[in-house]
């Protein structure tokens, strides 16, 4: 049996409907890229349309002229334009629309050649130089070679966009792209031949299909939860950002709490709580019209990306993003509060190159976070804090080889001796270069790069030799508190290494008291309870600090060996709401009735500790007595203060 002539036509119509209901499925209609490619597809499938009506005109010999020039005219330049919009479909896969911005000649060479198409389809009734049509039946004019010299001038503009741009571009694309030049080649040559079999539609729509089983993959990258680009889309698209100058401002959110959230919520709720902050994000993008690229990367941290005139807006979109989020989220009958923490950062203004920006956005909220205020990079980078931030490790090493590091001392005041009974030692760093750098930002560094071991050995020496010094002990205090970092904690030989400082300066192990903190409890609990149980038995004592911050496992905290549990600021600052005070007072009593000392910490005004030793807190530390200050003036500080009333 014979092929009917539009059989292939028909193929191609299936082919390319399909296509676009799979890129609909697939969810993948945002970007400029997802455009162009409905475009290109969108082209051809008016092509097919009007190629089938002309090939049902050209067999019924009824046809009126006037139809047949329309439907053959509408093929022709379909089609035609088919390969410019594959042009524009390289471009924005190259992400280098802001160049052809520029380029007037770029811009003529795209335009020109589809033009004179168009212009050469309209004059054609009068020219016949394209096609005419003569008892109803069609032929092609003396220009029609020209429609195939345009369309492989514009195939040939492709590839050389991308040849040119090949470093922006992953080799699968760079593959995709080039495979399309052969198949439609081979049509053509085919088309030439038999003038009858309609292929070219065909391989034009195979060709589609391959690019988009290659090139156009969202498995690869759209994350399933939200529905938002993932981390491997975003940061190809910022990459290629700074790799073709093109600037963009990012709107950073990182949720501070997500570890928690992950904790306490179940999966599915975990799920729902992405996918509505998505939503926000999709909505503040909408209200400013900002046209952003939004991702999800992971851990709670979401992006988003302006461009081009839209840059201005990322500020007001993070704005309206915090407002949003400052409220609790209803997820599945549970109300959630995150904790959400942003920041708009320009590129290449602010940050200049990929590893610098992902170094940043993951600890921007654990070093720079000013809780429910949008940060602005720029406010940040000011004295070269970021540069700072690069060269941390650098910094430390520098510190502990040139004595940079200081122990400060913090007084402890205790309500029922009306004295300073203790201290808290807080380690300082001045760096020459960048002054005073908070120990929030290199006692995090130190932990990840395993300095936090030498930088708690010099803070453990520095306390003990203070401590065996006969002026200390002129000043008649109990014991001094040392902070311990999660990493210390869960090292093996920390407890031996306590024992020797304390042996080498011979001070009685009561004399110290340690830091440790929730989070570090809930890490390696095995070398963490063996250290703490070796350690109490040798008569060290334990505080927990930050009392009150994050969740509180219980069973794990009434299973550490403590004498203290100091009361972290948030509680302290939060005492003026009446429910947050119903819960201090039932915190303090359950406490007490574990035979727990309390500190409470960050009390800054004479109101404050006087509320707060009426509610039957045992000590009291904070810049109302005094800020951490260096030694000597530590020594002077309880000196002259002892005895005298200070609550
Ligand atoms: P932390 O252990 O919670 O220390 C208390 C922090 O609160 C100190 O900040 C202290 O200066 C500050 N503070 C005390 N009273 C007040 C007040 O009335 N108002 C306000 N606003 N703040 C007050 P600092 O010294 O910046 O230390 C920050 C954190 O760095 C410490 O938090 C501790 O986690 C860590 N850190 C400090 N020194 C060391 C150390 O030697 N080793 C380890 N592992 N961590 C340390
Ligand atoms: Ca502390
Ligand atoms: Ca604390």
């Amino acid at each position: 049996m014979m092929l009917k002539l539009e059989s292939f036509d028909y193929a191609a119509i299936i082919l390319l409907v399909v296509l676009l209901f799979s890129l609909f499925y697939r969810r993948m209609t945002k970007g400029i890229a997802n455009h162009m490619f409905i475009l290109v597809l969108a082209t051809m499938v008016f092509a097919t349309l009007f190629d089938i009506w002309s090939i049902f005109l050209d067999n019924s010999l009824t046809a009126d002229k006037t139809s047949l020039y329309i439907a053959h005219s509408g093929y022709l330049f379909m089609h035609n334009l088919t390969t410019p919009a594959y042009v524009l479909y390289v471009i924005s896969l190259t992400d280098t629309w802001h160049k052809l911005k520029k380029s007037v000649l770029q811009q003529i060479l795209l335009i020109a050649p589809i033009s004179i198409v168009f212009i050469l389809l309209v004059v054609n009734t009068m020219t016949d130089s394209l096609f005419y049509v003569k008892n109803s039946i069609y032929h092609r004019g003396t220009l029609f070679p020209l429609l195939y010299v345009i369309a492989g001038f514009y195939m040939a503009l492709g590839l050389f966009y991308m040849f040119r741009y090949r470093k922006l571009l992953t080799s699968t694309k760079i593959f995709a792209i080039s495979a399309i030049v052969p198949l439609n080649l081979i049509a053509i040559v085919i088309q030439i031949f038999y003038p009858n079999t309609s292929v070219e539609m065909f391989a034009g729509a195979l060709s589609l299909l391959f690019v988009s089983m290659t090139a156009q993959r969202p498995e690869d990258l759209i994350d399933p939860f939200t529905g938002l680009g993932n981390y491997g889309y975003y940061a190809d698209n910022v990459k290629r950002s700074f790799n073709s100058d093109k600037n963009i401002t990012i709107v950073m959110l990182n949720i501070s709490n997500f570890a928690a959230l992950q904790a306490m919520i179940s999966y599915e709720s975990l799920s729902e709580l992405l996918k509505s902050i998505s939503l926000e994000i999709e909505n503040a993008d909408k209200e400013v019209k900002g046209h952003a690229d939004n991702y999800y990367l992971d851990r709670g941290r979401f992006r988003m990306v302006f461009f081009g005139r839209h840059r201005e807006k990322a500020a007001p979109a993070a704005e309206m993003l915090n407002k949003a989020l400052q409220s609790n989220l209803y997820i599945n009958d549970l109300s959630v509060s995150v904790n959400q923490c942003l920041c708009v950062v320009r590129c290449p203004e602010d940050i200049n190159d990929f590893k610098a920006l992902s170094a940043f956005g993951a600890s921007f909220n654990e070093q720079h976070a000013v809780p429910g205020k949008v940060l602005l990079a720029e406010e940040l980078f000011k004295n070269n804090r970021f540069d700072m931030l690069n060269n941390i490790d650098g910094i430390i090493d520098n510190a502990l080889k040139n004595n940079k590091f200081k122990v400060y001392y913090q007084p402890i005041f205790s309500v029922e001796q009306n004295k300073f009974t203790s201290a808290e030692a807080l380690l300082r760093l001045i760096d020459d270069k960048y002054g005073f750098i908070p120990p929030d930002v290199f006692i995090g560094a130190a932990e990840k790069s395993g300095a936090i071991h030498k930088i708690g050995d010099f803070v453990l020496e520095e306390v003990c030799r203070f401590i065996a010094s006969d002026r200390f002990k002129e000043l008649g205090l109990d014991y001094i508190e040392i902070n311990l970092s999660v990493a210390q904690c869960m090292h093996g030989d920390l407890a031996d290494k306590v024992l020797e400082t304390l042996t080498k300066y011979n001070i009685p192990s009561d004399k110290i008291n340690l830091e440790i903190t929730e989070t570090a409890a809930s890490y390696a609990q095995n070398i963490m309870k063996s250290n703490l149980d070796k350690l109490s038995s040798a008569g060290v004592s334990f505080s927990l600090d930050d009392y009150g911050t994050g969740y509180s496992n219980m069973r794990r905290v009434i299973q550490l060996p403590l004498k203290i549990v100091k009361l972290d600021k948030s509680f302290v600052d939060e005492q003026n709401n009446p429910k947050m005070w119903i819960v201090l007072q039932n915190t303090v009593k359950m406490l007490k009735d574990m035979d727990m000392e309390i500190v409470v910490e960050g009390i800054e005004t004479q109101h404050m500790a006087e509320q707060f030793a009426a509610l039957n807190c045992d000590f009291i530390q904070g810049y109302y007595y005094s800020k951490p200050i260096p030694e000597d003036d530590f020594v002077e500080f309880i000196s002259e203060y002892e005895g005298s009333k200070v609550v």
